[in-house]
């Protein structure tokens, strides 16, 4: 049986699909307008991505850049808020559809479904070199990076322990800098005591670029600043490589292979399905490319925004960042709010472009407002201040301020949980060490049943 959400037919309908930044952004903007609202997302929480890889490094738990979408509106009686994945759109009869087959009408709608990631045509290379977009990608991660370690203490073949604390990154934009850091500090300061048989700040980090700098979004002199504090902190930086195979433990870039226990992809994002839903033109990358107001070509009332939607103005690309998704959100609303008073006046989308900010480690980050550039530690508290003011609930900001400050001090990372797919208390990996062998470097076969 199909179930079909109900609204006061009397009132506009107006869906939001997606409660990331973008979509959140739409509903603000929408407080106040005489319509029924409804905001729809596979997941239940708004995620706060940029701080994604300090779960996956263990600086951070899931829950302090997470909350409740269902929560952030709470007190928005005409929001009400699904949780369910949205598998198309019938745009001839202006529904949504979810893919438990339930049914959702609406007047306008606002798509803000973010991407995925990409591999460039090599999907078969996703198990092996995982990437970083959601919460759970993050755990998966810290989960891999900890057991790294782990399997290397375990393990007495000397080259089998060198390719296990080996971390190849692929991919020298933001997300793959900011892990090389993390990575490369969680090995040489946070773990440097903790194992006995291995040195962890022997673990090699390796960030491999195709382009011919990292931090391409950057100026010129932000990326020598970023390869030269990555290279000083021990990161491994190969550039104009571009990685040509991904197998289980090992990459062939640069006419070489290396053998890494843990590869990380940070390389490419796809958008989300919207365009196939419409079934309008894409880009390459899968994005929507909407008229100047973002409503999507041939449907004055749809909107697409933020990760989803390829927009230029004035012949330059907006980026596939936060702001710029916000800032969209903010504006299809405004269309929306001014449609709904009968204004069918053009409307424009003009983004502002902020700056671009990357940190490096728990000291150093890059900071390009266009009329200040910050680097090294005013940079970092810089930065800093500018992640916790964009963060939700006082609860979260002080706790985040606190623990920054802590590791800036101390090096120590206190979310170090291996929380997933731990071995049973009946494999051998759990089982205690044979007699007489406690103070020796343990048999292989623990290291086989680890490395499973
Ligand atoms: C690791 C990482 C680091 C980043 N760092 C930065 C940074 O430092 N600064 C910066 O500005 N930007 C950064 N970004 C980019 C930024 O997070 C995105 O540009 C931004 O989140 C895009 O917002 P959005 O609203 O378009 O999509 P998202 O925030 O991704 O939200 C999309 C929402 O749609 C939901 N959704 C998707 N498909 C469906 C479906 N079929 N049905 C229902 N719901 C669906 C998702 O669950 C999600 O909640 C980073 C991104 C990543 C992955």
């Amino acid at each position: 049986m199909v179930n079909v959400m109900e609204t006061r037919e009397d009132r506009p309908r107006i869906v939001v699909v997606g409660g990331g930044f973008g979509g959140l952004a739409a509903v603000k903007e929408l407080k106040g307008v005489d319509a029924d609202i409804t905001l729809i997302d596979r997941r239940n929480h708004h995620l706060f991505q940029p701080l994604l890889y300090q779960v996956a490094t263990t600086s951070l738990g899931p829950s302090e850049i997470a909350w409740p979408i269902r929560q952030l509106v709470h007190k928005r009686q005409e929001v009400t808020t699904l949780l369910g994945a949205v598998t198309g759109v019938d745009t001839a009869h202006s529904v949504v559809h979810l893919g438990d087959g339930t049914e959702v009408p609406f007047d306008y709608l606002v798509l803000g479904t973010g991407a995925q990631h990409a591999y460039f045509g090599h999907d078969d290379w996703e198990p092996y070199a995982p990437g970083l977009k959601t919460l759970e990608d993050a755990t998966a991660m810290r989960r891999r990076l900890l057991l790294a370690f782990e399997k290397a203490e375990l393990e007495s073949d000397t080259d089998a322990r060198k390719a296990l604390l080996t971390f190849a990154i692929i991919g020298g934009g933001a997300t793959g800098v900011e892990l090389a850091g993390a990575i490369v500090e969680l090995a040489h300061i946070t773990l440097r005591d903790d194992f006995r048989h291995i040195q962890p700040e022997e673990a090699r980090v390796v960030l491999i670029e195709a382009g011919p700098r990292v931090l391409a979004n950057f100026k010129p002199e932000m990326s020598a600043y970023a390869e030269k504090a990555l290279r000083e902190l021990g990161v491994e930086v190969a550039l104009g490589k571009a990685v040509t195979a991904v197998h289980a433990g090992a990459i062939e870039y640069g006419g070489g292979t290396l053998n890494a226990g843990t590869i990380i992809w940070a390389a490419g994002v796809l958008a989300s399905p919207a365009a196939k839903w419409l079934g309008v033109e894409a880009d390459r990358a899968g994005r929507i490319k909407v008229n100047p107001d973002l409503s999507v070509p041939g449907f004055s009332n749809i909107f697409a925004i933020g990760d989803t939607v390829a927009v230029s103005i004035g012949g330059k690309p907006v980026p596939g960042i936060g702001d710029a998704a916000k800032q969209g959100g903010k504006h299809a609303a405004k269309v929306i709010k001014a449609r709904l008073h009968g204004d069918a006046t053009a409307m424009p989308f003009h983004y502002k472009h902020l700056g671009d900010i990357a940190t490096i480690g728990r000291s150093r980050a890059l900071i390009d407002f266009g009329w200040i550039k910050l680097t090294g530690w005013v940079g970092w508290w810089t930065w800093g201040f500018a992640h916790i003011y964009f963060l939700i609930g006082m609860k979260n900001r002080i706790f985040i301020a606190l623990n920054w400050l802590w590791i800036y001090l101390t090096g120590y990372r206190s979310a170090r949980l291996i929380t997933q797919d731990m071995p049973t208390s009946a494999s051998p990996a759990d089982a205690p060490a044979p007699a007489g062998t406690a103070d020796t470097r343990p048999p292989n076969s623990k290291a086989a049943a680890l490395r499973a």
